[in-house]
């Protein structure tokens, strides 16, 4: 039986821990999931955009100026009369560029006239430019850009100083009819844009970099690790397309299991799409410990409670055991477990031909007690009648209440006459004990069998020849101890 419950008890245990484990990663998971997923909402849609709108007119200010500057010069009438008036005397245009020059901080100005093919700079005529030189090409470029379309920006090496990249705006400029008569504009240098674009990565702690509508990347900060173009970029590359085909896209990519978050959008002036990106963030790092550390703390709990789960069934498991093998009132033996323990004492004595010997006894005139007095009250002469049978035997002795106020007794390693022996001395312990309860003091008798276990006797037969020695001392006037021999 014992066996039984202690299996159950490992059952519950176990079902108990796999349900607790199970309910706190999936809670965990799901926390951490829904965390996660509005961090991700929240950069890509929140902060990355904002940041990017920040960049974006940051840009405006700092490098919409020099199209601004182009522009004006492509306006003005000195230029244009100037050069419809055959471009006499070059000094005073040259003179010009050299005041746009210093007045705006350019590292370059100029115009090329359409008719001379001249190349004038603010330090003088640099050059004529032929249709076959391959670093004349942008000219043409220039010349040929659709109606709609009154300038282009040009990354390239510096005419004036080739050792030099110059961001170039080249404005067309038209005489007063409409006709293409040249082109102009300023350069700021890449060194500079450069350091620009770093000023915003560290401003606000964002990769920033630009691509051409074709997807090569054009200018980028110091830092800048990434690829040529979106199409060579690794995660990036399955983008591209998309990107390249909107105003704006905000999307996440996976680039050396890292989350990237990307945010695009087209600067329309340049012609170019400005990108900023943010790596997988902090919050997102403090999120995963965060989702160990639950882990950690459910693992913690759980064992605590299978702790207190484990202690509070044995005790009840306990407490169940003894309840199931003991009389509730006298705390001595019940019928069962007096069985188990008689077929063990005979099985014992067989095997080693040891003595064992059983007292069957039963209170005298007990009725007697019930009428006088009540129930309750003889409810306490049997316990007291139960206490004074432990105190009389040895703790391997066995005290059993076989029936109402019955008691058997179950003495391992004693012969008869020993047996006898205590039986007398129950008796009279019994006899001269004045049992006070309220105003009484009651007294009551008891009667004996007492018999030994005879070698290849049936444990009913020991009991039935017990029973009839019990019969025969309450036949004999009761009070008394009988023998069976
Ligand atoms: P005898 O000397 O022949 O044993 O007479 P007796 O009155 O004791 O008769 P018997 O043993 O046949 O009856 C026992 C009585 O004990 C019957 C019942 O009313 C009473 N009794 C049995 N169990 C309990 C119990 O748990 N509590 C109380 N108060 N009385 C009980
Ligand atoms: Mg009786
Ligand atoms: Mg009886």
């Amino acid at each position: 039986m014992g066996n039984t419950v202690w299996n159950d008890k490992k059952k519950f245990i176990w079902a108990l821990s796999i349900l607790l484990l199970t309910a706190f990663l999936i809670t965990s998971s799901i926390s951490y999931r829904v965390a996660h997923e509005s961090l991700t909402e929240q950069i890509e849609l929140n902060t990355l955009p904002l940041t990017s709108d920040n960049i974006y007119s940051e840009i405006q200010q700092d490098l919409l100026q020099p199209i601004f500057i182009s522009s004006l010069m492509a306006q003005d009438t000195f230029v244009r009369d100037w050069t419809i008036n055959d471009e006499q005397d070059p000094s005073k245009l040259i003179r010009y560029l050299r005041e746009i020059q210093n007045k705006y901080d350019t590292v370059t100005s100029f115009f090329i006239s359409e008719k001379s093919r001249n190349y004038y700079h603010s330090s003088g005529i640099l050059k004529t430019i032929e249709d076959t030189e391959p670093e004349d090409a942008w000219y043409f470029r220039v010349r040929s850009l659709p109606k709609s379309e009154n300038y282009e920006i040009n990354i390239d090496l510096d005419s004036a100083n080739k050792s030099r990249t110059v961001v170039y705006v080249n404005y067309k400029v038209f005489d007063f009819e409409g006709n293409f008569i040249g082109v102009t504009g300023v350069g700021l240098a890449v060194e500079k844009v450069k350091k620009l674009i770093e000023l915003y990565q560290k401003r606000y702690n964002r990769h920033v970099f630009f691509v051409d509508r074709e997807g090569r990347v054009t200018l980028n900060g110091d830092k800048y690790n990434g690829a040529a173009s979106l199409q060579t970029s690794p995660g990036l590359d399955k983008f591209a397309t998309r990107i390249l085909t909107s105003p704006s896209a905000s999307l996440t990519y996976l680039r050396d299991g890292k989350t990237v978050y990307l945010n695009s959008r087209l600067v329309s002036e340049f012609k170019w799409y400005l990108m900023v990106e943010q790596e997988e963030v902090e919050a997102e790092k403090k999120l995963l410990a965060t989702f160990w550390g639950n882990l950690v703390l459910s693992l913690l709990v759980t064992l605590a409670i299978l702790f207190i789960a484990n202690m509070t069934l044995g005790r009840y498991q306990r407490k169940i055991e003894q309840m199931a093998s003991t009389d509730k009132l006298t705390g001595a033996a019940n019928r069962q477990v007096f069985e188990e323990y008689f077929y063990q004492a005979i099985d014992k004595a067989k095997a080693d031909q040891s003595m064992v010997s059983v007292i069957l006894l039963d209170i005298d005139y007990f009725k007697r007690v019930n009428d006088c007095y009540g129930h309750n009250i003889g409810d306490l002469v049997i316990k007291t009648i139960a206490n004074i049978l432990r105190n009389q035997l040895r703790d391997q002795d066995i005290v059993c209440r076989w029936g109402g106020e019955e008691f058997v007794l179950l003495l391992p390693e004693i012969d008869l006459s020993h047996a006898a022996d205590i039986a007398e001395r129950i008796r009279k312990a019994i006899a001269e004990r004045k049992i006070r309860v309220n105003e009484h003091e009651i007294s009551v008798t008891v009667s004996c069998g007492v018999a030994e276990y005879k070698a290849n006797e049936k444990p009913t037969e020991l009991i039935n020849r017990v029973d009839v020695a019990l019969y025969q001392a309450k036949d004999s006037g009761r009070d008394q101890v009988v023998l069976s021999h």
